[in-house]
């Protein structure tokens, strides 16, 4: 284990195929980073909930907004712990025999405790780092928000405290004895890709694409 790794604990240690298990932020922050949304699974008053959000992350904080009436800021508000989860699709595995086909994955999974986001400065720089998560350099071109936008916006931070990363990759395990059967065997490949941009029909005259949209791409160059 080095520094940057996290400790493994009942919590985050990977069970099943642990061969696939990964526990360098390195690995579990490119993760997290290259996937546009998470889910956060709590538990509300007795109820769990898994909820689909856009993440972006500081160093060891992970930032979220929402709406004033949003769950996860009711939850973040009573200290309790929350479970996020992220997930890049990179293959289907087809194997000869059903029971060995798979997927190609990079999944993380992390564990924290939330904070409600009071003071100003904090959520201007939270809604930064989420604006420029899911489109790097868009926050430098668009307008900021005001002091009324910001006191309309919930954010939220959350320490990560614990993580853990699982990858599989590379051809389906078949049994050496269903080698020889007539069935196609192999990944079909999947990626996350920009299609051509399409302009606000109200934009204004004279405004060219930029060029974070025209050369967008999620996975690291
Ligand atoms: C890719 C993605 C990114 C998102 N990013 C954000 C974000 O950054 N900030 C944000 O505030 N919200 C975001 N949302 C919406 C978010 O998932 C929730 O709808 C929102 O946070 C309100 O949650 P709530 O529990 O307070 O809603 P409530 O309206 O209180 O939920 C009531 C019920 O509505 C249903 N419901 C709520 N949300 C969903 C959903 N997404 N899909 C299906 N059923 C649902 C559930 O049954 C839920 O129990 C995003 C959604 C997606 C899919």
């Amino acid at each position: 284990m080095c520094a940057s790794d996290f400790a493994r604990t009942p919590q985050n240690q990977v069970r099943q195929k642990p061969g696939r298990a990964h526990y360098d932020r390195d690995t579990i922050y490119s993760i997290l980073d290259e996937a546009l949304s998470c889910h956060v699974g709590f538990v509300h008053i007795g109820q769990p909930y898994a909820i689909p959000t856009i993440h972006g992350r500081d160093g060891d904080v992970l930032y979220f907004h929402g709406g004033r009436g949003s769950r996860l800021l009711a939850h973040m508000q009573t200290g309790q712990p929350v479970c996020i989860t992220a997930t890049l699709l990179d293959g289907i595995v087809l194997a000869r025999s059903v029971f060995h086909h798979s997927m190609n994955y990079r999944s993380a999974m992390l564990f924290g405790v939330g904070a409600v986001v009071d003071s100003l400065a904090e959520k201007f720089h939270a809604l930064e780092v989420i604006t420029n998560h899911v489109v790097p350099d868009r926050w430098a071109d668009a307008r900021k928000p005001t002091e009324k936008e910001l006191g309309a916006t919930a954010v939220v931070r959350v320490n990560i405290l614990n993580a853990s990363a699982k990858i599989r990759t590379g051809p389906p395990v078949d049994d050496p004895e269903d080698w020889q059967l007539p069935v196609w065997a192999g990944v079909l490949p999947l990626g996350l890709h920009a299609l051509s941009p399409e302009a606000d029909p109200a934009l204004a005259e004279g405004i060219p694409v930029p060029s974070y949209v025209s050369a967008y791409s999620r996975s690291s160059p």
